[in-house]
């Protein structure tokens, strides 16, 4: 019998100690930010497009189709919010005519939500296909480093650089009169419990990814800071960096904060909707 009993005895302990270990994780993921489910929406393609200008050193004659999307954070609190908003301004879809394009409006719509659902936009960066569509979504706040917004746009709405498009620029001058702009104040802030964005990636002048706690660990929202997987996997810098070394520094960060290098989301490679296919039809769920 006492034989018997030690290894119940250890048994019982151990399976208290697994069970106050998991205690916190399963906490939040009932009741917190940790129960947020990620999604990238594709709202279209980009064809025949160059790799050396997303790669560094890429070979010159390499061309892929890429993908344009948008990404979208579900919350236990029924915040719906987004991570950059896509394009659709006529300028952009004459100039660049995209293929299988959406509105990102209507690619919000194909993980169940109305335009007016979303809450908030994080806007990784000023780019056109990222910032342009910040204006589809009646009732979102608009978020945006203090430094990507003051290095950009001047008090009459007009670009000081040439990454911002001077619509969007006049854009986010009228959002910002309209109070629906919020300044996330440098690296490593908190923009609502359990995401937070980051600088470093110098994609444009305080470009930002964006980490979010969930059930399956911290996922990293990369953007343009890391273009495609391949940045990641050969240690490449993006190709449209203002910084090189200092984008690789941020790309090893990305590294360091998701719980797994799988769960590093790149901006623009389609090979996101293959690695993770489910549910499909343009929205694949992050986990
Ligand atoms: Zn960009």
């Amino acid at each position: 019998m006492l034989v018997l009993r030690r290894p119940i005895l250890f048994a019982s302990l151990a399976g208290t100690l697994l069970a106050a270990c998991a205690g916190p994780a399963s906490q939040g993921g009932s009741a917190g930010p940790a129960s947020s489910e990620v999604y990238a929406l594709r709202y279209g393609t980009l064809r025949n497009f160059p790799v050396s200008n997303l790669v560094a050193g890429a070979d010159t004659t390499r061309r892929m189709d890429i993908a344009l999307m948008v990404w979208l954070i579900k919350r236990p609190d029924g915040r719906n919010v987004l991570v950059d908003a896509g394009f659709h301004r006529d300028k952009f879809m004459q100039r660049w005519k995209p293929a299988d394009y959406l509105k990102p409006s209507d690619a919000v719509r194909l993980a169940g939500l109305r335009p007016e659902d979303i809450t908030d936009v994080i806007v990784s960066h000023v780019h056109w296909d990222h910032l342009d569509g910040a204006d589809l979504f009646p009732n979102a706040r608009i978020w945006l480093q203090r430094d990507e917004y003051t290095h950009h746009v001047n008090g009459a709405g007009r670009p000081l650089d040439r990454a911002i498009d001077s619509l969007d620029a006049a854009m986010l001058l009228a959002l910002n009169r309209a109070g629906r702009v919020r300044l996330v104040e440098g690296d490593s802030a908190e923009i609502m419990p359990g995401i937070r964005g980051y600088t470093g990636g110098k994609h444009t002048f305080a470009s930002q990814f964006v980490t979010v706690q969930t059930a399956n660990g911290t996922i990293v929202i990369a953007s343009d800071n890391m273009y495609l997987y391949e940045n990641f996997t050969k240690h490449a810098a993006i190709a449209q960096t203002l910084d090189a070394a200092s984008n690789l520094r941020a790309q090893a960060r990305m590294g360091q904060l998701a719980s797994s290098p799988r769960l590093i989301v790149p901006g623009h490679d389609p090979e996101v909707f293959v690695r993770f296919p489910a549910p499909g039809k343009g929205v694949a769920k992050i986990q």
